[in-house]
């Protein structure tokens, strides 16, 4: 592409994990880089704040941070010298039932399945070779589709994981394993029939067993505030408080890089895109929505079963048969009495996020996108359920329903967190069918946020990729591979 004299090499709009992972690596490579932000503060899915009580502080959004710590392009970045430190929950994740007995995700593939009865083997044959081969195939999963660099591994991987997370757990013999493995697939927001959320399951528990769930101490916007602060260090320049409707808000530049969603992306640079790209963007499906409580605690909540006390994560959603139902129920349009909820206790391992002595957590279930139900009383009755006198330990709390949510960030359209529905249509031709989806039809312009491949997450590889493209598309520079 021939080069325009420009103000800036490169313009990012929007600070999200991946528009701080495409800004880093442009300005890498030498570019001049522009990172715009539409709020008043920079990182998107990554910040925190003291949303109940003052001295209280809740991640407003992200709180455990796998992928973080497995992404490619985030550990070669220098962070901890930017100020960030990641604590490890003894457990990774707890799974409670009725009765008081709990499944766990730990970090040794072993010690996990040593809790699992009969399903022991089974539970060794999934996990073993997918964990031993991450290493290989991990840059290519992480990413769009193309031919893999270990081909017979990917296959592999592809046997196990392009399947639906019911027939997976139905290898499984006991109660425990099967619902410890639908609580994981439950992170896809969808159907558990669906074809991808195996693959989902499967990349959260290899990531935990490698690299464990962590959570940022002094809270999610640690990681945000790290990239910025080495980018910064690079020489890259961050406007916060623009928020681009146009294109003629931009500066000059030889590229933009969109961390948006093709509905903004539609509404900022329409017109400049072909017919058949503008149908592709416009045909883009979003999938379900979250609704959020924060709370401010007296005590750290009184799980039944001592695991979920010792846990940064617990599903909560009882067995497969309740966790398919619940999540089917809501991608049909309904608001089930019993929701799968998702709940983070940060506090307990890391004690800067309340005054001493007293504790927060976070939590969500899925709604129908764009749904403005109140499932505060539905959330707490199933934390209830596993944690008797859970309500007398509230202090306070806050909630977002959706429309809040997308209020808060204009990328989570209803409420959907993961940037449009991850199944199989959208996993890889995310947000269009093209031979690169983080190119637009429009020369100079690209798109990378969770919209493209590998989807929602904090994991910066869709900022990776898209800058990866748009480095080599305008400037003809080969950036070597992760592998
Ligand atoms: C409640 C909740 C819990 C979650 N939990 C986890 C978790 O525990 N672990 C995990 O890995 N992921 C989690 N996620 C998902 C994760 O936060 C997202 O997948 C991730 O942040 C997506 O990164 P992104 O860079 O694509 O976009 P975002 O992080 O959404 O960032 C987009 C940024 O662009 C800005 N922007 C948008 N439009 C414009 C515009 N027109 N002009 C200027 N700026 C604009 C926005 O203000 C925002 O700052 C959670 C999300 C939510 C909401």
């Amino acid at each position: 592409m021939k080069l325009k004299k420009c103000e800036y090499d490169a313009v990012v709009v929007g600070s999200g994990p991946n528009g701080l992972a495409a800004a880093i690596l442009l300005q890498q490579n030498g570019l001049s880089v522009l990172l715009i932000e539409g709020k008043e503060t920079i990182g998107g899915g990554l910040r925190s704040a003291e949303l109940t009580l003052p001295g209280y502080l809740h991640d407003i959004c992200s709180a455990i941070h796998p992928l973080a710590v497995a992404s490619p392009y985030f550990e070669t970045l220098p962070l901890a010298a930017h100020g960030l430190e990641y604590l490890y929950p003894e457990i990774a994740a707890a799974h409670p039932f009725d009765g008081g007995s709990a499944a766990v995700l730990k970090h040794s593939v072993d010690e996990t399945a040593a809790l699992l009865g009969v399903d022991q083997q089974a539970y060794k044959n999934l996990l073993h070779p997918i964990v031993n081969d991450w290493p290989s195939i991990a840059p290519d999963i992480l990413g769009p589709l193309h031919f893999p660099k270990h081909p017979l591994l990917m296959a592999r991987f592809g046997l196990a994981a392009l399947r639906s997370a019911v027939s997976v757990a139905g290898r499984f013999k006991t109660d425990e394993a099967k619902g410890l493995f639908a609580g994981m697939a439950a992170h896809a927001m969808q159907p558990l029939t669906g074809l991808s959320t195996a693959a989902i399951a499967l990349v959260l528990m290899t990531a935990g067993h490698l690299k464990g769930w962590p959570v940022p101490k002094g809270g999610s916007k640690q990681i945000s505030n790290a990239l910025a602060s080495y980018f910064i260090s690079l020489g890259g320049k961050i406007e916060t408080n623009t928020y681009i409707k146009s294109l003629d808000q931009l500066p000059s530049s030889n590229v933009v890089l969109f961390d948006v969603t093709p509905k903004q992306l539609l509404q900022i640079a329409g017109h400049k895109f072909s017919n058949i790209y503008k149908w592709q963007l416009q045909r883009y499906r979003y999938g379900m929505g979250v609704f959020k409580v924060d709370w401010a605690l007296d005590e750290p909540i009184p799980f039944t079963a001592e695991e979920c006390r010792k846990a940064g994560t617990v599903h909560i959603g009882n067995s497969l048969a309740e966790i398919t139902v619940s999540e089917q129920q809501t991608w049909d349009g309904g608001h089930p009495e019993k929701p799968f909820v998702l709940l983070a206790q940060p506090s307990l391992f890391d004690p800067s996020r309340a005054p001493e002595g007293k504790y927060t957590a976070w939590a969500y279930c899925h709604v129908p996108n764009g749904s403005t139900v109140d499932m505060t009383g539905a959330i707490e009755k199933q934390v209830e359920r596993f944690a008797p006198g859970f309500r007398d330990v509230i202090l306070a709390k806050h909630v977002m329903n959706t429309a809040q949510i997308e209020e808060y960030n204009p990328n989570y359209i209803g409420g959907d967190i993961n940037g449009g529905v991850i199944d199989l249509r959208q996993l890889f031709t995310r947000p269009a069918l093209r031979w690169s989806p983080y190119k637009t039809s429009a020369r100079g312009m690209y798109i990378c946020s969770s919209s493209t491949p590998p989807g929602g997450g904090v994991h910066g590889m869709c900022g990776y990729h898209a800058a990866k493209r748009a480095l080599k598309d305008a400037f003809s520079i080969s950036v070597k591979s992760l592998h």
